[in-house]
């Protein structure tokens, strides 16, 4: 049981959370369901998660709501996070992919083999740390433009920042700045 990966669902939905809590279960995962953003909030924060997957439209609080939480703490930056659209709503998945989710899925395009198949895909993704080269030409225009701290030390730690990427796909990389100590994200 120990070394299963566990997962969050978040879903006010229990058809839906129950389904995907099944095919989840049936994929080898450990899964923890909740009904919306404030009890995801709760579970993230206080256990360890390999990943989650949430809806967008919940009460309380919504799904951009909770990942904008997420994406606020040292603990649950790094955790993957999947969106299961109903919608699919292209509005929807920028502003998610801004937000720095790992995928978004619009439910009834993909099939629920497919969606195991991408969560397990993000979940398993690795992360890869790169040192800026602070000699390049275009560091000073990087630090201007992204708002980065002048001196590009972390303000908590006084650590280097770095570029930290998860590979989700062989050409598609998403890269943060981040300090490469204390975990602290500067965008
Ligand atoms: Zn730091």
């Amino acid at each position: 049981m120990g070394n299963k990966q566990k997962i969050l669902i978040v879903d006010d939905d229990d058809q839906i959370r129950l389904m995907y809590s099944e095919l989840f279960r049936q994929s080898g995962f450990d899964v923890i369901e909740r009904k919306d953003g404030v009890e995801g909030l709760e579970v993230a924060t206080s256990v360890k998660l390999d990943g989650i997957f949430t809806g967008i439209i919940m009460p309380r609080m919504n799904g951009f709501d909770f990942v904008k939480a997420l994406k606020e703490y040292k603990d649950t930056v790094d955790v993957p996070i999947v969106v299961n659209s109903h919608l699919g709503r292209e509005e929807d998945r920028n502003a998610m992919e801004k937000l720095g989710v790992n995928d978004f899925i619009i439910r009834g395009l993909v099939s629920p083999a497919e969606i195991i198949k991408r969560v397990v895909h993000v979940v398993n993704a690795e992360d890869y740390f790169f040192k800026v080269n602070r000699e390049s030409e275009d560091f000073e225009k990087f630090i201007r433009e992204q708002r980065m701290p002048i001196d590009f030390m972390c303000d908590e730690c006084g650590t280097e920042l770095s570029i930290k990427f998860k590979s989700t796909d062989k050409d598609y990389f998403r890269g943060s700045i981040r300090c490469p100590k204390c975990n602290k994200r500067f965008n």
